[in-house]
């Protein structure tokens, strides 16, 4: 019964914030657990390879033909959240805005930073994505996964995850995230949290291309300095390819002004490679996830 969740051919650029994607083969978007399970177990029994995606923040998908499944987990978003002793149990679709804003309404300190992140909790854990130091890491207490490979249903505590700056050891390993739980502090003053959520999505919409088709930073800052920074010194400003072009508000920014081509901003990307390598001899490595190319993630 589950099958009819499988459609073909569907076009991703919808998928994507930056509005950019190939066509995927199979796509199915699992409104609960169950669904995903299943859909793991059709790939394996018609020998289809899959590829997850959340919201599609911060992914780059080639304007190519995906062959297999694409499995997106927005429609995972059971959020449950225990006001009392502060513990938070979210399914991998559940949106970072919306985790953050229901943290506040419930009196739960210590998600205000996660407003402004247009991605999936899943996404997050998997991107260790964060502001400043601040990273949902802190608050994890255990992850729930479904192993690609055997099928098995495991919940990894924090300890056995390794965290680094925007990195996970679930990039390097071959595990679905399903759900995870969380801890933050309860008994906050819901006026004084709300508030504070408020100003930490104004002051991002302020310094960064908010609400044009991106995909957030393009580069991982380099050790001791600013990605921003040094794309800035290579007076590369609103410089374009095709439709692509450098956000002149923030430069580590890629905005797609209406009809970029995957082709066109990884182009862009190659170039903003060279030109800091030639320049200052540093090898600015993308953030940005991609799907499609032979870029090694
Ligand atoms: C305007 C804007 C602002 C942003 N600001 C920030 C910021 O301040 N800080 C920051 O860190 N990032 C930021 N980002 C980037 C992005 O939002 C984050 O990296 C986010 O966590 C990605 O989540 P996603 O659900 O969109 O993942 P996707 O982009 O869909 O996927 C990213 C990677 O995660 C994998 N993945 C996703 N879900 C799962 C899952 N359930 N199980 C296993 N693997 C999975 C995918 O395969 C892919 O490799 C921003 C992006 C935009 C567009």
């Amino acid at each position: 019964m589950y099958k009819k969740i499988i459609s073909k051919n569907r076009n991703l650029s919808s998928y994507t914030t930056i509005k950019v994607g190939g066509v995927a083969e199979y796509f199915a978007e699992p409104r609960c657990i169950d669904e995903f399970y299943y859909l793991i177990e059709w790939c394996n029994l018609n020998n289809q390879r899959f590829q997850i995606i959340g919201a599609g923040s911060n992914l780059l998908i080639n304007n190519i033909f995906i062959k297999g499944l694409v499995i997106c987990t927005k429609k995972m978003k059971s959020l449950i959240i225990d006001s009392n002793s502060g513990v938070v149990e979210a399914e991998a679709g559940v949106m970072l805005p919306t985790l953050s804003n229901s943290l506040s309404k419930n009196g739960l300190q210590g998600g205000e930073w996660a407003v402004g992140i247009p991605g999936t909790l899943g996404g997050a854990i998997y991107m260790n994505a964060g502001t400043g130091n601040l990273s949902l890491a802190k608050n994890l207490i255990s992850v729930k996964v479904i192993n690609n490979k055997t099928h098995e249903k495991l919940e990894i505590e924090k300890k056995d995850i390794n965290f680094e700056y925007r990195f996970s050891s679930f990039q390097n390993n071959d595990l679905a995230i399903i759900s995870a739980k969380l801890h933050f502090e309860p008994n906050g003053k819901i006026k004084k949290l709300i508030q504070t959520t408020k100003n930490n999505l104004k002051s991002k919409t302020e310094k960064q291309p908010y609400h044009l088709p991106s995909f957030g930073s393009v580069f991982k800052n380099p050790k001791n300095g600013y990605a921003a920074k040094l794309i800035d010194d290579m007076d590369l400003k609103g410089y374009k390819i095709g439709d692509a072009e450098i956000s002149k508000m923030h430069s580590n920014f890629i905005i797609n002004n209406s009809s970029a081509s995957a082709k066109d901003i990884y182009e862009l990307i190659t170039v903003i490679q060279q030109k800091v390598l030639q320049n200052k001899g540093i090898y600015l490595q993308p953030e940005v996830r991609m799907i499609g190319f032979d870029y090694p993630n």
